[in-house]
């Protein structure tokens, strides 16, 4: 039977969100393997274009990026003013597509493309979101590995909402989840934490994480830690009520312990060594409190990020090379998928 002419067929569009920070010599190999991968499903009726938000790079990034568009219009192009974080840079992608669905994806081909169509697959079946989660990331070090595990399994002990291991930013978001994520107000973006806040219908596509195909990794040892924090600060005030509990138990085995010392001291008299123990105790207390407030400080410093209330990201440059939805839009009229039945 003839292929029908894609004019006649129902349309979806899809933008990959693509945050770039250094890495000019990642981004030709990124667009050869997204092109390959994505270009045979225009015959399927999905249409895609590349938002990639330039996250302050300091090499020619930028430079990449305006060439690649001469051959490819459509590229789109967010250059923020500086480094604002993955996270913002994500944030900035997502408020400037309009497409029905968006994947956030990486330029190192550690997510590689030819995943998205098995994301795509699952979309049309119904799924609002589709992750794509690392079965195999051997290609990531052996700290890594086991610092990532620990830490989903700490977050999801103690967070008011879950989020899948393994899961990176990877993944197909429909627009509704989009337009959910949108009205977060949060400035300090822990994205895993809110893609799983906002729900919807979910299901999991599995990968085997690539190496990076060029540059290093902008997340050193220091940045995860920090990032750690801020998921599990932002989805559970747990690491801040626990000083109750500790408190408490703390007084009242001093309360115990005081007790002794007074029948000790009654029945058997002053006993006068035991400077040891004073000094272990007020050390170790001390420490303790130090911790509280530190933990204290944490959750002050983001409260006080999110009262300042500025803007998550700033633009100094926007370059498209045809109006956003020229090239998704023109080819025929747009029909949502079907909604899942459960
Ligand atoms: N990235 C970014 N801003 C940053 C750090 C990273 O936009 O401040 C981008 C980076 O260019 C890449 C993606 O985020 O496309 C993932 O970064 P990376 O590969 O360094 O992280 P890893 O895979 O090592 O966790
Ligand atoms: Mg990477």
């Amino acid at each position: 039977m003839p292929k029908r002419p894609i004019e006649s067929r129902p349309v979806s569009t899809i933008s990959l969100i693509i945050p770039v920070h250094n890495e000019e010599a990642a981004i030709a190999p990124f667009l050869e393997a997204a092109q390959e991968a994505l270009d045979p499903l225009r015959d399927d009726g999905i249409l895609f274009e590349f938002i990639f938000i330039n996250d302050g790079s300091r090499d020619r990034t930028l430079d990449r990026l305006t060439k690649a568009q001469h051959g490819e219009p459509r590229i789109r192009i967010i250059d923020l003013s500086r480094n604002f974080g993955k996270e913002a840079a994500m944030t900035a992608g997502l408020d400037a597509c309009q497409s029905d669905a968006a994947i956030p994806i990486d330029v190192d081909l550690q997510d590689p493309p030819h995943v998205i169509p098995l994301l795509i697959a699952k979309w049309r079946e119904g799924f609002d979101v589709v992750l794509a989660k690392r079965a195999d990331r051997s290609s990531d070090g052996f700290l890594k590995r086991h610092t990532a595990s620990m830490f989903y399994r700490l977050h999801n002990l103690i967070a008011s909402q879950e989020i899948p291991s393994n899961v990176g930013d990877f993944r197909l978001v429909d627009r509704q989840v989009i337009d959910a994520l949108r009205q977060l107000p949060e400035r300090r973006r822990f994205m895993k934490g809110l893609f799983a806040w906002v729900g919807f219908k979910t299901t999991v596509v599995e990968y085997v994480r690539e190496p990076r195909v060029a540059g290093q990794s902008k997340f050193s040892g220091w940045r995860l830690w920090n990032f750690a924090l801020e998921g599990i600060t932002s989805f559970s005030s747990v690491p801040l009520e626990i000083w109750t509990y500790v408190g408490a138990s703390i007084s009242l085995a001093s309360f115990g312990y005081g007790l002794l010392t007074i029948f000790k001291t009654l029945y058997f008299g002053v006993e006068v060594p035991g400077y040891a123990s004073l000094l272990v105790s007020m050390l170790f207390l001390g420490g303790i409190q130090l911790i509280g407030i530190g933990i204290l400080g944490q959750y002050l410093g983001r409260v006080y990020a999110e009262i300042k209330q500025r803007p998550i990201y700033i633009v100094r440059q926007n370059l498209t090379t045809q109006a956003p939805q020229d090239n998704l839009v023109s080819i025929g009229p747009r029909v949502r998928r079907r909604r899942a039945t459960t």
